[in-house]
């Protein structure tokens, strides 16, 4: 697989299997595929090591430039090959100490085999994974609490969902074009040495030429969930359009998806990234359009985590 169009440098991807594991004629072929969008696309940085193999082995393990992954079976072993592979920037070529940091290399692994995983099987299966239900339980603790403190369930949810979730609300929020370039001068700055979480904060902040301490704060420091609800529809006294308020009223800054069908039919598709909350605001009020009536309203994203759905949706009386 070509990695670096600028050069043409190559990376050699194997697979080492028991020929009775059905998953596994496909997985060298995954791989490569996966290091392509790796290069390409997220972290978009080019795939740092000349080889790799995939290992046939008993676990889902990742190693600098080898991958131990159990066959799956008759399951699609997509996720699971691009997830251990993608750990080759985190913690191979950037050295995260995942002893007490682990959501600085497992929230990627999460953040990139979910959205490369959608990709290579053009289905929607990566997702958000789970974290909707997990976040605001007792087991959903601040990610600055070093993960060598944390056990079972609280490990899990602090080292992948809940930065999974991060890492998709800030790339929403950056937009693609500087989230990438971001990620590119995080890694060109840290490779090969040993960022801590401020490192992280500091570069992003730097490169993206935006204070976002709002958001780390949130979403890295402190306890919480996100839930989006909608409080109402309606038209203003006098007004000529119908005003869709959505209530914050979790914790975490998370975007605001609508999906809005008028009277005649019509629809509108709505996005606002996390940064309407930036102020501190716990209600953004959302115009609709001139001269038509809302008939329903429907809020949120699979990619968008919401501990409550129960109000996410509106229908006209
Ligand atoms: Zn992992």
């Amino acid at each position: 697989m070509v990695v670096d169009a600028s050069t043409g440098r190559r990376t050699f991807v194997s697979a080492a299997y028991d020929t009775k594991s059905p998953d596994y004629p496909r997985v060298a072929r995954i791989a490569a595929d996966g290091i392509h969008l790796m290069s390409t696309w997220l972290p978009g940085y080019p795939f740092p090591y000349p080889c790799i193999t995939v290992f046939n082995g008993n676990d889902g393990m990742e190693y600098p430039m080898m991958v131990n992954d159990a066959s799956v079976g008759d399951r699609d072993p997509t996720g699971l090959t691009v997830h251990e592979v993608a750990h080759t920037y985190f913690p191979f070529m950037m050295g995260i100490n995942e002893q007490e940091y682990a959501w600085m290399d497992e929230g990627w692994a999460n953040f990139f085999d979910g959205l490369l995983t959608d990709s290579l099987t053009g289905r929607p299966t990566g997702g958000g994974r789970g974290y909707s239900f997990a976040a605001g339980t007792d087991s959903d603790v601040p990610l600055m609490v070093r993960s060598s403190l944390l056990r079972g369930r609280a490990y899990g949810i602090a080292s992948y969902s809940r930065p999974q979730n991060a890492y998709l609300t800030l790339l929403d929020l950056l937009g693609y074009e500087t989230f990438h370039r971001c990620m590119v001068a995080y890694m060109d700055r840290w490779k090969g040495k040993h960022p801590i979480p401020y490192d992280f904060f500091n570069t992003w902040n730097d490169v993206s030429g935006q204070n976002l301490d709002w958001f780390w704060k949130p979403w890295f420091f402190e306890w919480g969930h996100p839930d989006l609800g909608i409080q109402s529809v309606a038209r203003p006294e006098g007004g000529d359009r119908d005003v869709i308020a959505i209530e914050k009223k979790g914790h975490l800054p998370v975007p605001i998806h609508l999906e809005v069908t008028y009277d005649d039919g019509s629809t509108e598709t709505i996005h606002f990234n996390a940064s309407v909350w930036k102020s501190g605001e716990t209600v953004s009020s959302i115009e609709c359009q001139k001269g038509k009536t809302v008939k329903s309203v429907h809020l949120g994203d699979r990619n968008i985590p919401d501990t409550d759905r129960k109000n996410n949706t509106w229908n006209k009386a």
